[in-house]
């Protein structure tokens, strides 16, 4: 049970933390603090910044669109080099390419990829003949097989029913999609797919894998669970993936072109090593470990005999990752010479230290509400001491 008078002080510093946002913005004793599920402060600033992307542009039917500046190019209208037939590793496919499309020669078999890739966000354009024939399953026929292993159908089921597992961004055989979004044949429409691959680990499976699919802009798949791969007539059955598969297009007779087909890999899930998201503890430890290493590493760098405070902050701050008993010895150290060097100061410059030490304890009050220090620790006393001998926190 804290005393009255401590409560009254932990709760003006907390009031000072809320109110005093943009002065604690980028400090590493602003938010929560890591816990067993996140290795990561709330707001940390020692979490890598996202990577710079171009967004792309949207297609016409006239023109395709320009893919995002980290999308990895599959097609982009002019040749088939990143292709190959189904039957064999470097056998050239008979698939033809006409007017900046790659068009499917009924009976050549199917094409894949040469390169392999696992979970990704795909867009792929294509478009059915334009003079409809055939009915149901046989008009404008084709599929975005992902791995070569989950058909996202392709299907001129526009005024052509069929049934509703196979028609056009269906996950074949598994799941309709919400609505039926297609333009008219001939027109190029468009897939974006997000795909996440079955996880298993040691024949157990940690994830069944999910697709969703926007069908010329409109949500059709959404999260959708997979069920293993997809097949004609048998029901798909739970099976572990392989770590990466080329992507496959279906010759189902019909020549059904496809234009601007292009990827980004999706980072790895927190189940196998991503470090975003919520983390078993295990995970979450070991990323602390190394963020811990990194920030102590830093604070090696900043030792500096005539001024122990910012190697006392950062080692401090690696504390809030992982307590290391070395580590905070040495800071306790620190922070006694700091402490020490405060009582030499006439009274002028100590009121010209009065945020740095305001800001000092502020991290104490921190430490002590994340129990990284027992809230009686000598530093945070001896700060509070001085703040109430100065009257600062009235000031
Ligand atoms: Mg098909």
């Amino acid at each position: 049970m804290k005393s009255p008078i401590i409560s009254l002080s932990f709760c003006a510093a907390l009031s000072l933390v809320s109110t005093g946002l943009a002065a604690n913005v980028g400090s590493p004793f602003y938010g929560d603090a890591p816990d067993d599920h996140h290795p990561w402060a709330v707001h940390d600033p020692n979490r890598p910044q996202p990577k710079l992307v171009t967004p792309g542009t949207y297609s016409t039917q006239e023109q395709p669109g320009k893919p995002p500046s980290d999308a990895i190019v599959l097609f982009d209208g002019t040749d088939v080099s990143k292709w190959e037939a189904d039957e064999g590793t470097g056998v050239p496919t008979k698939w033809v390419v006409k007017d900046g499309a790659m068009e499917c020669v009924p009976g050549s078999g199917y094409v894949r990829t040469k390169q392999t890739f696992g979970d990704c966000q795909l867009h792929v354009e294509w478009a059915a003949p334009t003079k409809a024939e055939g009915t149901s399953q046989g008009r404008g026929n084709s599929g975005v097989f992902l791995m070569g292993l989950v058909e996202v159908q392709v299907l001129d089921n526009y005024n052509n029913p069929t049934y509703p597992d196979g028609t056009a961004a269906s996950v074949y055989g598994v799941n309709p999609p919400f609505v039926n979004a297609l333009r008219a044949p001939g027109q190029f429409q468009s897939y974006d797919i997000v795909f996440r691959r079955p996880v298993y680990k040691d024949g157990q499976q940690l994830d069944p894998g999910y697709v969703t699919v926007f069908e010329n802009g409109v949500l059709v798949q959404d999260h959708t669970m997979l069920e293993g791969g997809t097949g004609h007539m048998g029901r798909s059955k739970p099976k572990a993936f392989p770590a990466a598969g080329p992507l496959k297009l279906q010759d189902h007779g019909n020549p059904v072109r496809f234009r601007n087909i292009w990827y980004r890999p999706l980072p790895p899930r927190a189940i196998e090593g991503g470090t975003d998201g919520y983390l078993t503890t295990e995970a979450t430890a070991a990323k602390r470990a190394e963020i811990a290493a990194l920030i102590r590493k830093d604070a090696a760098n900043q030792k500096d005999p005539a001024n122990p405070l910012p190697e006392m902050l950062r080692l401090t701050e690696s504390l809030v990752y992982e307590q290391d008993e070395a580590t905070a010895e040495r800071a306790h150290e620190l922070a006694g010479q700091y402490l020490a060097s405060l009582q030499k100061l006439s009274p002028a410059a100590l009121a010209a230290k009065k945020d740095e030490i305001k800001h000092l304890r502020d991290v104490t009050k921190y430490l002590v509400r994340f129990n990284i220090i027992p809230e009686d620790a000598e530093p945070v006393t001896q700060l509070d001491q001085i703040i109430k001998d100065q009257n600062w926190d009235k000031k």
